[in-house]
């Protein structure tokens, strides 16, 4: 079994002008494609082959530099694609809201919080809201194509949302812009995807 790039769950206009189609096309189609067939070509024939990306994640310090790159971008962008909407934006709502506001004091706490984990990353990487073992939302940032899920992260936990800070995520629309399109990309959030994975 092998591991398949997921369709786009909208157009690849679908998020202008907050996130630009060329971007989109590109990261979908030749970024992530690139991730899922590295993945595979890493895992054919081992006796990774048919184990989950939780599974390998959970040991992936044991794992080549192959698995872990690959495997955590093709994890990373098939959640980042579902988080995100066209009809996005606003404030979340119910128990995501709830926990929100147990563990941030506010929105507006947690997007500061999350906003300087994007903005500090060094070079490439994500920054994450995740549910630590405790049950609490945290806020972290991992390089390359780590995750929380991974025991290499500094802090683990089940991340319920992530934002993608390589370049190749918005060097074509905001160059060296990287808090712009941090603060534009609030504008595309899923809310209901995000509280769907926090379940
Ligand atoms: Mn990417």
């Amino acid at each position: 079994m092998s591991f398949v790039l997921p369709n786009l769950p909208y157009a690849f206009d679908a998020l202008e002008p907050h996130v630009d189609a060329r971007t989109m096309e590109i990261h979908h189609g030749k970024h992530h494609a690139a991730y899922v067939n590295n993945l595979n070509a890493a895992v054919q024939g081992t006796d990774l082959e048919g184990k989950s990306l939780e599974d390998l994640f959970a040991g992936v310090s044991k794992l080549s530099p192959a698995v872990r790159n690959n495997g955590g971008g093709h994890w990373n962008h098939s959640m980042f694609w579902e988080i995100m909407s066209p009809n996005g934006g606003g404030m979340p709502s119910g128990d995501l809201a709830a926990a929100i506001d147990r563990d941030f004091g506010s929105l507006d706490n947690l997007k500061q919080q999350f906003n300087a984990a994007a903005a500090t990353r060094f070079g490439s990487g994500w920054a994450w809201l995740s549910v630590g073992g405790d049950g609490k939302l945290f806020v972290s940032s991992t390089p390359n194509q780590d995750n929380p899920l991974m025991d290499v992260a500094e802090k683990q936990g089940r991340p319920i949302m992530g934002l993608d800070v390589w370049e190749h995520a918005y060097y074509l629309h905001y160059q060296n812009r990287r808090p712009d399109y941090v603060a534009a990309w609030w504008n595309v959030i899923n809310w209901d995807a995000v509280a769907q994975r926090m379940k």
